[in-house]
């Protein structure tokens, strides 16, 4: 087998959706996994927008759209009743082609994943587990244990460290992972059952400090609870379904006929002090992990894995300075924080016993909460929070200029059909309107596609300007914004493909 260009430590969801992406843009890859099989339980459910709007790009997001739940509403229990429903409706109508969040389980998601990486010819390498490693001036050998056992060594340019909470790249890199570990214990439990809340809606008691969340899971009959334990059993014995406070169940009428999975758990916060150390990176919940709070974390290691694919596809390449590389950890870092910071305060209210969080739960988030979403304004707010296509890489070197609304650094808006051309995850420019001679001879200098658009309704509400200049990332991230005249300043752009001079190969 030829040395890889990238060795992929962990097939996770981040791992894999890594490799798809590299694979797609014709890097050489391994990824490996200690593990026998895949994982066979539904841990993280929610897929949000952005991660859907990239796996629009590598052709993936219709198949998971068709298998998975659309989540239109959210209902509150306070004292054994159902006090309130929020409806949702398509949140980000306008904003995303995908305007709704999906219920998924990663089981099933990491399946899809597999399977279809397997269409691109790769095979994730089971009972191989990375060991440790050691940087040379080429590359990094790794030292693997294989599936028989033996030991052996692998010489890669680079290392994705996408090996989860307890990383093994972390750790050999001697970078810390400050945070804390709350208090609680949870439970995940996987059930078919019986009673109102089974309408193929979630429902939250946040009553009482055992509170309880039901996801509906997509096939009928079957949800996901999420609750606390208050009272963990003596001995050290591992908790059972039958240890789970049953009052918080018998308050929202759920009758368990079978529970297919269940699982204890405490909740972290913490972020990675870097998120690289030369030719190793640190990716997903190797790098950053918090409460379940707003279904992120998945989300937000999808978003690493694409920040980072298409940064290393230039580089080995030869189409980028190996100085693209730098852009990756101030680009993820900053949203890790911010998010970690976020999910902590949120996190907080719904497991406080204090009596400002129990007015808040019992008394305001089911009075507040229904009449806000009736607001088209706030149902927008709410999705442009939760759905992360309000990430942007504004202060990122990368990002340049301001035209109308949409500055360096924001995700290219949606206007209608303006993502399709994203499917050649290749770098672009946009103009909606109409391009000039200048424009046109720029792009044709720099082997950039050009790609313009009418100027409608859709493109002057999502911010654009007429016949100013995007240059859009591979990623759909837009680097440059420039007024119609600024045909010179995509010339400059000193990080468009053809303009950078081929890195130093090991
Ligand atoms: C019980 C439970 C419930 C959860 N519920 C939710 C939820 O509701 N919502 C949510 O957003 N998230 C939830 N999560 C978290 C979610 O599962 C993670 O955020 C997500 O899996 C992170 O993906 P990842 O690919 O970064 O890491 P992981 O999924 O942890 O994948 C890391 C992979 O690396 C492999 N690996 C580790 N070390 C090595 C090594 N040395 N060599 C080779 N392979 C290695 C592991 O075997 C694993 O397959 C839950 C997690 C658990 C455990």
């Amino acid at each position: 087998m030829p040395d890889p260009e990238v060795l992929i430590a962990g097939a996770g969801p981040t791992g894999l959706v890594l490799a798809h992406w590299l694979a797609r843009l014709g890097v050489r890859i391994r990824i490996i996994d200690k593990t026998t099989e895949p994982g066979t339980t539904s841990r993280a459910l929610v897929l949000h927008a952005r991660t859907l709007e990239f796996y629009r790009q590598i052709g993936l997001a219709d198949e998971i759209v068709s298998r998975a739940l659309k989540v239109t509403a959210i209902n509150f229990w306070t004292r054994g009743r159902k006090a309130a429903r929020a409806v949702f409706g398509p949140m980000g109508e306008g904003l995303s082609p995908f305007p709704y969040l999906l219920i998924h389980p990663q089981d099933q998601h990491e399946r899809l994943l597999i399977e279809r990486l397997a269409g691109l010819g790769v095979q994730v390498e089971r009972r191989t587990e990375l060991l440790g490693f050691e940087e040379h001036a080429a590359g990094v050998r790794a030292r693997l244990r294989d599936p028989d056992g033996a030991e052996s060594s692998v010489e890669a340019a680079y290392l994705a460290g996408c090996d989860g909470a307890r990383s093994t790249v972390r750790e050999a890199l001697g970078i810390g992972f400050p945070g804390s570990t709350y208090s609680h214990l949870f439970y995940v439990a996987d059930v078919e059952a019986s009673g109102a809340v089974m309408d193929g809606e979630p429902h939250l008691d946040l009553d009482e400090s055992d509170f309880v969340v039901v996801f509906p899971l997509p096939q009928p009959g079957h949800a996901r609870l999420i609750g606390t334990v208050r009272e963990e059993p003596n001995g050290g014995e591992p908790l059972a379904w039958n240890d789970v406070s049953q009052a918080v169940l018998g308050r929202i009428g759920i009758a368990v006929e079978r529970v297919n999975w269940f699982s204890t758990y405490r909740v972290h916060h913490r972020v990675a002090e870097r998120f690289r150390e030369g030719r190793a990176f640190l990716l997903g919940d190797a790098a950053h992990i918090h409460s379940p709070v707003g279904g992120q974390g998945m989300n937000t290691g999808i978003g690493d894995a694409v920040n980072l694919a298409w940064k290393l596809a230039a580089v080995l390449g030869s189409r980028a300075e190996p100085g693209l590389l730098d852009t990756y950890e101030p680009e993820r870092i900053a949203f890790a924080r911010r998010l970690v910071a976020t999910t902590d305060r949120a996190f907080t209210v719904v497991t406080s016993t204090g009596p400002v969080a129990r007015f808040v739960r019992v008394q305001l988030v089911p009075r507040l909460l229904p009449a806000l979403f009736a607001l088209r304004s706030f149902r927008r707010f709410m999705f442009r929070t939760v759905s992360q296509i309000a990430i942007e890489y504004r202060s990122s070197p990368l990002s340049e200029g301001r035209a109308g609304k949409v500055r360096g650094g924001d995700r290219l808006p949606w206007a209608g059909d303006n993502f399709d051309p994203l499917r050649s995850l290749d770098w672009q420019v946009h103009v909606y309107g109409a391009a000039s001679q200048a424009v046109a001879d720029a792009c044709a200098g720099q082997g950039l596609a050009l790609r313009v658009f009418p100027w409608e309704g859709a493109a002057s509400r999502a911010g654009f300007e007429r016949d100013a200049i995007y240059l859009v990332r591979p990623e759909g991230y837009v680097a440059l914004a420039a007024a119609r005249d600024g045909a010179e300043e995509l010339e400059e752009y000193p990080s468009a493909p053809t303009e950078v001079p081929p890195p130093a190969r090991g």
